[in-house]
């Protein structure tokens, strides 16, 4: 019929699969960009088979995290590393109660601080 059952607030989900691709597409569009400015000699055909893997990792993400990754680009890094409680990002202490809903894949795993990806510890 239609969409009405749907929850209107329903995201797609953002756990350790979808941050670790976000950290994946960071690097990789790292190095796309220094190797524009520092490193030109790079040869076209790494660069290509970069910006191929950088085609795939978008593929296979949600598109609400991208739009917000790309908005957070502009600004630095979008995904940052969560190591003792601290956000590695802002270096401010995340709630335990967040770190624990986010571990459990209750809760999308954002800074509630910063509003970053946060990627985290193991
Ligand atoms: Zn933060």
């Amino acid at each position: 019929m239609n969409q009405a059952n749907k929850p209107e607030n329903e995201q797609p989900p953002c756990t350790r699969r979808e941050v670790a691709l976000l950290a994946q597409l960071q690097e990789i569009e790292l190095v796309i960009e220094e190797s524009n400015i520092l490193h030109p000699e790079n040869s076209e055909r790494r660069l290509e088979s970069l910006r191929l893997q950088r085609q795939e990792l978008r593929r296979n993400l949600p598109s609400a995290w991208l739009e917000r990754y790309d908005k957070l680009r502009e600004q630095g890094a979008p995904v940052v590393k969560e190591a003792s409680g601290i956000c590695t990002g802002c270096r401010l202490r995340v709630p335990q109660g967040d770190l624990q809903r986010m571990r459990n894949g209750s809760a999308p795993w954002l800074c509630p601080n910063c509003s970053r990806f946060i990627l985290l510890s193991e």
